[in-house]
């Protein structure tokens, strides 16, 4: 089964982020409501203080502007020259490339998700050490995970998006991506809020072209946002016989030259009409 058929056949369920201690208020705005929607609506809004009123709306927080906020600059850089009219391509890293085996997890390191326990071998361990808490890493890579970052380094604007916390990402990264071919690394201080849920990767944040940038995730409310942008991966855990990113680099050479990603997408997924009925049962 291929991952888009399983997606297709509604198979696909993930439970509700759970670090959502400080959550705000549950949004006001119908559970099928979308972002385009929202964006549609901002001309009858009129007024000098859009963001607010959508803000308001919608009763979420965001710790960072929005996305059509013009005085806050974008979390990307302008391409590279190399990279100029790559499509560019958003890595979840935790159970999409990697998974982490903790000996403790008495820590915020990274987002609270359900999660399995590996009992094979893991590829590499850390020691992670701070004033308040010490950790031993165990780090179980995805199959054909440095294959997959060459493709993307050959062909795409690999950027790195995590939940997780930089104290624990960064030296896994570190460990990973030795050739360094992630263009940015972005950490949980670049997600927001949105539809009340927590660490939300917002695409619109990033300065590229809306029809030219892919999110890849294996936690559906990372990317409420743009469903249409979405290829939601099912999480890894310690599966030698995982080929989901192999699969995930084929439909990404097949969009490599597509003027606009989202229709293809769509097809591909209907990542939308999930997303929407994922908010309407929770
Ligand atoms: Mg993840």
């Amino acid at each position: 089964m291929n991952i888009s058929s399983r997606f297709r056949r509604g198979t696909f369920k993930y439970p509700r982020n759970k670090a959502n201690n400080n959550m705000p208020p549950a949004p006001v705005t119908s559970p099928n409501s979308s972002i385009d929607s929202l964006l549609n609506s901002m001309g009858k809004l009129g007024g000098s203080n859009v963001e607010d009123d959508i803000a308001s709306q919608m009763q979420v927080r965001r710790p960072r502007a929005w996305s059509y906020n013009v005085e806050e600059p974008p979390l990307l850089p302008p391409q590279r020259a190399e990279d100029e009219g790559r499509l560019t391509v958003v890595l979840d890293m935790d159970e999409t490339l990697l998974h982490s085996e903790f000996n403790t997890d008495d820590n915020n390191y990274r987002q609270a998700e359900a999660r399995q326990t590996a009992k094979s071998k893991s590829d590499f361990s850390l020691r992670l050490v701070t004033d308040d808490c010490e950790e031993t890493v165990k780090v179980h890579l995805r199959p054909k995970v440095k294959k997959f970052l060459e493709l993307m380094d050959q062909h795409f604007e690999p950027i790195l998006f995590t939940a997780a916390l930089p104290v624990y990402a960064q030296p896994v990264l570190d460990r990973l991506d030795t050739k360094r071919i992630f263009r940015t690394r972005l950490y949980r201080d670049a997600t927001v809020t949105y539809r009340g849920e927590q660490f939300v990767k917002d695409l619109g944040l990033f300065g590229r072209d809306m029809g030219r940038i892919v999110i890849v995730d294996n936690n559906p409310y990372a990317m409420l946002p743009q469903p249409d942008n979405a290829i939601p991966i099912p999480s890894f855990f310690e599966d030698k016989k995982d080929d989901e990113l192999e699969k995930v680099a084929k439909m990404l050479m097949k969009m490599k030259k597509m003027k606009d990603v989202r229709p293809y997408l769509r097809k591909q997924f209907r990542f939308r009409e999930q997303v929407d009925a994922m908010m309407e049962w929770n």
